[in-house]
């Protein structure tokens, strides 16, 4: 079995989504100005990271970019972690899913359906490969399975090697892109059923698709496994302390602790000190332990809106991806 390095590999990218109608209609300002490949400028402050894609870049670039190295990686028996942060409508789910049947609009994860299945069919045919799925979601800190929506409370535990895992939650097996696709597609229609709102539950939830891979050689029972998750945050916009009340206040709260304990994990992890790393402090951050840092690879996307109307949500999406760097 190939070596891996002890490396800590994080990536931070950021993307801005163009202007949309309402805000060309409101006269909202376009406040960034791209300075490079890796540095935007906000409001006379200048944020640099791995890369930065400004309004017009394509899906393809996207997933060229930053997504198609981590599949060979998995492939390759690492683990991995992509996420999208942002605010509401800042473009994490267009950048995660995309459009999921339009082969220009799709976005990383169809793309990395299809990409493994390419890989897999050029690999050595004594490879076997067994693929499988889960997707959950956390709301309000309960782990709900998307498919099997009676599964509303699950827990995390751990396995004999002290890997988290969501324990009960479904695993499809899944042996072609269209294969992955049914499975998405089942999951949302599941979620949209349960809510009565489906854009503002999808903005108060994380949901997280799992691709779980392993392979063995047929002849020499080698075996090698890597998994990938893949994460569409919930918004990060802080509601108002004045504005907001019981059931809204409760999720907003809620909100924003499990983001600032993935943010204090990924800064202890960019920061190196291997020492404490507070995994612990959050469901989420507990069930990607074995995918973040270490011998893994994380990307974050920082998914931000490009109008003054959104200026203050924007900074402070900017700054949250500056801790991670
Ligand atoms: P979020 O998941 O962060 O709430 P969405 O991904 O749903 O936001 O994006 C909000 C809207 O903006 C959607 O209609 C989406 O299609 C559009 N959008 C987001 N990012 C882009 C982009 N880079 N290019 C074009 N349209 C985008
Ligand atoms: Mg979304």
């Amino acid at each position: 079995m190939a070596d891996i390095p002890a490396e800590c590999n994080i990536k931070v990218l950021c993307r801005f989504r163009p202007l949309n109608q309402s805000e060309i209609l409101r006269g909202d300002q376009f406040i960034p100005k791209f300075q490079s490949d890796d540095t935007v400028l906000v409001g006379g402050k200048s944020y640099v990271f791995d890369r930065v894609f400004p309004t017009n870049t394509t899906q393809e670039q996207v997933y060229n970019t930053c997504a198609k190295q981590i599949v060979k990686d998995v492939l390759g028996g690492y683990n991995g972690t992509i996420f999208a942060y942002g605010q509401t409508s800042s473009g994490k789910t267009h950048t995660m899913e995309g459009k999921l049947h339009d082969p220009h609009q799709m976005g990383i994860i169809p793309r990395i359906a299809e990409d493994i299945f390419n890989h897999i069919f050029a690999m050595d045919e004594n490879l076997e490969f067994h693929i499988k799925v889960s997707y959950f979601e956390i709301y309000m800190d309960k782990i709900r399975d998307l498919l099997d929506v009676t599964k509303t409370n699950l827990s995390v535990h751990e396995d004999k090697n002290r890997v988290p895992f969501v324990k009960g939650c479904t695993e499809r097996f899944v042996s072609s892109p269209d294969e992955v696709m049914d499975v998405i597609d089942e999951g949302k229609a599941a979620r949209h059923v349960a809510v009565t709102n489906m854009n503002e539950h999808s903005s108060r939830s994380h949901s997280i698709f799992l691709i779980n891979i392993k392979q063995e050689h047929v002849e020499t029972e080698q075996k090698l496994c890597g998994k990938l998750y893949l994460v569409d945050l919930a918004g990060s916009e802080k509601v108002s302390k004045t504005g907001a009340a019981g059931a809204v206040l409760d999720e907003a709260k809620n909100i924003n602790k499990s983001l600032s304990a993935l943010g204090n994990v990924i800064s202890a992890l960019a920061e190196g000190t291997k020492s404490h790393v507070p995994y612990r402090d959050s469901k989420m951050t507990r069930i990607l332990q074995d995918s973040l840092g270490g011998n893994c690879r994380t990307t974050m996307f920082i998914c931000c809106s490009p109008s003054s109307y959104n200026d203050a949500e924007t900074k402070s999406t900017l700054m949250f991806g500056q801790r991670a760097k």
